[in-house]
This record gives structure tokens, sequence and C-alpha cells, in this order.
């Protein structure tokens, strides 16, 4: 079996079977596409469609303390002064000014080529460390020996980036020809350049110095114009983010609901944000969906146990869907870095083929964003304490997730090809889609053994009406049975039942269900396959 681990062209072999498959195409192919933006085919939709309603029974539906809520993509200009993101929602930006190029400072990464001008020689089994002819010890050549900078390397964000630029250090040194000892790379974001590093380092488009800018702040934020005037006042946003639709109508809720705190709303929306550099597939694009919940606490709760608590439901709910703990761990934002409103940030990360990333961020937000709508709307945002008899501004424990990055990680975990045997006994290859039967776009697919004999035909035909009322499934009667598992394999179909001589000829009416992970086969009859179903798909 191959994984992300052993497979090092598994990014590549994903996107040629989402696209062959019909999971992921790219937006408007026939014009060239569009960078940073996808749609999803025939089997995307529904997989995607799953983790959707995977999440909403989940989070709203079997909790007491959760309701739902769908706001509008587009809301009044000032929710995003409110939030800050009109002023702060940005991405340092650099440009290449011969490449055109555009990167984000935070993803690029560079070193100075550093060269202590001692030298390192090894005599017999010792090694002898110089300094103009002076044998000396090791710790005296990294204090002492004069070191050189000879030029920089630079490098974008990836799971080598250290030995990218270790390697490209030791190529320049070559190219130089410089004596002396390499020191081992310092890495150090575009960021923390200073001016006078700036024009030295070089674009990792061209690998030339001099072409690169000082970074610059970017608004993410997508603008457009509401009404038939074009002008200043008429400007809008589409939202980078659904959170603050919960904010927004955190008061409609608390008047309209019985709700008490502690609650939550949940929300599952598209957000759209004009990322500098879109990239691995869907991981970042430009118009993305998120489910994310507003979780209010009473300000004298103990927030930091309602943090511990998300967290953990988090994980529960990934490893529900099929994710394996492998693949799992958590990032705990460092104190210097949150936001000043942020008490405290904890990233559940993915193991994706191309590095370790952010999957799902819970964060302990505080009372920032309903202070700031109070502020600027002037209407209190606060909730009665019957208890207290006070009215307090809750605060709010967030876990916000992206669901094409849900996604990618379900088709990163649960693909496999491996080598198996045919009927004849040849070994071939079979590609296999390992997603839960709670994520599968197709539960149960039907076949008819042959499908010009009509007694299995229609005792085919007549399973698959009945599971049709209940679960997405297919029928299928084209071509040798082997072939039609193997297609069911690649779509991530857990199950395969056969419709065979059995079924109609021997008594029980039974028929020949196929596990799509181990490929072993068993009967089973009609009222066997719905408790099954009943049971893994919930
Ligand atoms: P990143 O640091 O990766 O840009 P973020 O910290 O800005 O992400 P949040 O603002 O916390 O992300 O958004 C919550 C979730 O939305 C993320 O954990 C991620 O799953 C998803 N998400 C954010 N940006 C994108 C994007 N451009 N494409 C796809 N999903 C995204």
């Amino acid at each position: 079996m191959s994984t992300a681990a052993e497979n090092p062209n598994l990014m590549e072999a994903l996107v040629s079977l989402a696209k062959r498959r019909g999971f992921i195409y790219p937006s408007s192919e026939i014009y060239g596409g569009l960078n940073g933006f996808f749609d999803y085919g025939p089997l995307g939709a529904e997989l995607k469609r799953n983790i959707r309603d995977c999440w909403w029974r989940d989070m709203v539906h079997r909790r007491d303390d959760i309701v739902g809520l769908e706001s509008s993509i587009i809301m009044h200009p000032k929710v995003w002064e409110a939030s800050g993101h009109v002023a702060g929602f940005t991405d340092p930006l650099v440009d290449c000014k011969v490449s055109k190029q555009r990167y984000r400072a935070d993803q690029l990464f560079f070193a100075a080529v550093e060269v202590f001008k001692g030298i390192t020689e090894t005599e017999g089994a010792r090694t002898v460390h110089r300094v103009e002819g002076s044998s000396v010890t090791e710790p005296y050549m990294a204090a002492h020996a004069d070191v050189e900078i000879i030029g920089y390397v630079s490098a974008l964000e990836s799971e080598r980036t250290k030995e990218e630029l270790q390697e490209k250090a030791e190529a320049l040194k070559r190219k130089k020809s410089a004596k002396g000892i390499l020191h081992a790379v310092k890495v150090r974001e575009f960021t923390e350049a200073t001016p006078e590093e700036i024009p030295l380092i070089p674009s990792p488009a061209t690998g030339e110095p001099g072409s690169l800018t000082p970074p610059r702040a970017f608004n993410m934020m997508f603008e457009t114009n509401v009404g038939a005037l074009k002008d200043a006042s008429s400007v809008a946003y589409l939202r980078p983010e659904t959170a603050q639709g919960m904010f927004v109508d955190f008061k409609n809720v608390i008047d309209t609901t019985r709700v008490k705190l502690p609650f939550g709303i949940a929300q599952i929306g598209k957000s759209f944000r004009n990322e500098i550099t879109p990239r691995n597939f869907i991981f970042r694009s430009r118009e993305f969906e998120q489910m994310e919940m507003e979780y209010f606490i009473h300000p004298d709760a103990d927030w930091l146990a309602c943090h511990e608590e998300w967290l953990k439901w988090c994980q529960d709910w990934l490893r529900s869907i099929g994710l394996p703990a492998s693949h799992l761990s958590l990032y705990e934002h460092p104190k210097e870095k949150l936001a000043f409103y942020s008490r405290r940030t904890v990233d559940i990360m993915f193991r994706y083929p191309f590095g370790v990333q952010e999957l799902w961020g819970i964060a302990a937000r505080s009372d920032y964003d309903l202070q700031q709508h109070q502020k600027h709307s002037g209407v209190p945002q606060t909730w009665f304490d019957e208890a207290t008899k006070q009215k307090v501004v809750p605060h709010v424990i967030e876990p916000a997730v992206g669901v094409d990055r849900i996604f990618l990680a379900v088709l990163c975990a649960g693909y496999a090809e491996e080598d198996v045997k045919d009927e004849k006994g040849n070994v071939e290859k079979r590609t296999v889609l390992r997603l839960s039967p709670r994520l599968a776009p197709v539960k149960v697919a039907v076949l008819p053994l042959l499908k010009n004999k009509e007694a299995l035909t229609n005792r085919a035909r007549a399973l698959y009406k009945k599971l049709q009322q209940r679960y997405a499934v297919q029928y299928d009667d084209g071509g040798a049975i082997g072939k039609r598992y193997r297609r069911q394999d690649e779509a991530g179909t857990p199950w395969c039942v056969t419709i065979d001589f059995d079924t109609i000829e021997k008594p029980g009416d039974t028929f020949t269900l196929r596990d799509r992970d181990s490929m072993s086969q068993k009967r089973i009859t009609e009222a066997e396959l719905f408790a099954l179903l009943e049971q893994q798909v919930y």
C-alpha cells in the first residue's frame, strides 16, 4: 500500500484521480482555468455535501446547546470595519519586479550564506580546525573565526525549506569558489529582512538578487459594489469568513430562541479571500467553504476548560469521519504571535503530502467581536444573566475549519495503490479511496452479474430503487464484475452488492456483499444490508 509518506507523487496522483473520476475540476477550465478557484464534480459534490452534513448533524442537530444560522455573504461594510478586517486583514506581499511573480513574505524564506574563514580537516581519525594555519578548538572556531557573508539564498515554504536553502548555499559557495567552512544556514522569514538585506536576496523566480520589493500590506478582501452606482459609497466586500455573521446576529438569536449561556451559533458557507499565492490544489483557494461555530460563554466561565473541550471535540470529530490520528497533531500559537484579542489559539494540523498544515483553528477570542459591534453599531450586544441580574457581553470560543481542507485531508488519508490478484491470479494494480462510509459519495453499488439476464437485472433494479430512497447509490451493469469493483474502489464506495445466480435460484434472496477495504465477500440479505447501512452511515 502506498501512503503519503511512501508516495512522493501522492499529490499528482490525487489531482489526476480527482479530475478523472469527477471529484474536482479546475474552474472555467475551457477558458484556461482561474487560479485559486475550483469546481466540484458529481462525486466531489456528494463528498463535500457529506462532510457538511456530518458536521451539521454532529454540531447542531445532536447537541442541545447549538443552533444554526445562514447569514448573507455580502454584509454591511461597517461589519468589516468593526471586525478589523478593513484595516488589518492583510498579508505581507512581495513583488519580483523582473518576473512579475508575487509572494507572501511570510511564506518566503532566506538565509545569509556564511563562510567561516577557518578550515576543518580530517587527520586520520581526528578532525582538526585551523584558523590561518593555527589549530583551534571547535568552540573557538564558532566564537572567533571570522565569518564572511558571501551572498544570500531564498526558497519558498515547503517541507524542505531548510534543506533547499542549505543546498543553494553550498551551490553558491562552489560558484564563488569561496574558501572556508560553510555555516549551517539560519532560516529567516522575508518579513525579518532588513532594508539593507532586501536588495541582496535572490528572487525565487529568477535566482538573482535585486528584484524583490520590501513587503507591503495587501488586503485580502474581495471588493464589489452594491447598487447601480460604482463609487466609494457603494463599496462592499465578499465575506472573508463566516464568523462575523454569528456576531452580527447574536442579538437576533438570543431574542428569538430560548438559548442560554453557554450556547453556540454554527454556520456553513462560502468565504472569499484574495490569497496572494493560492496553492496546493484546494488547500489554499480564493473561494472556499468554512464551517464555523461561535460558542458564547459567560465572562466569568472557565474559558480555558471550554477551549480544551472544543479542542477535544474537534479532534474526535475528525477521527469519526475517518482521519487517522497518526496524521493529526496540534500547534499551539506562541503567546507573542497571538492576535491581541486572542487568549489562546490551537490549530489542529494535518499531515498533507506537502507538509503539516493547519486544518482547524480553535481560538479563544475573548469578547472582542461583540464589543466591537456594540461600539460600532451602538446596539448593546449583551445577554441578561438571570442569576446575577446583570447584563454581560459574552466571551467566545471559536472552532473554524475549512470544508475544502477536510476534503483534501480525507482524499490524502484515504488514497492507496495496491497490488492485487485478479480472478485469473494475475497481479494488477488497484487504486482505492478508503473513505469512511459516513463520507463516501456512493454508499453502495448495485451490480447485476449479467446485464442481459432479466431475472438478475429485475432483482438488482428493485434493490437499487429501494436503497435509493435513503442513500446515494449507483447501479452499474457495464463490463466485467472485476472492472466494476475497481471503478467503485476508485470512487471510494464502501460496498458493492452483486446480484448473481444464487440470488435468484437459491432460497433466501441473498446477494454477494463485497467489502472495499478487505475485498472479502459474503452473502447477505436485504434486511442485513439495510441494517449495515443504518449502523455505518450516520
Ligand atoms: P491560513 O493561516 O492557512 O491562511 P487562517 O489561519 O487564516 O489560515 P482562519 O482565518 O482561521 O484561517 O480560517 C479558518 C479555517 O478556514 C482554516 O483553518 C482553514 O481550514 C480554512 N481556510 C482559511 N483560508 C483558506 C483558504 N484560502 N482556502 C481554503 N481554506 C481556508
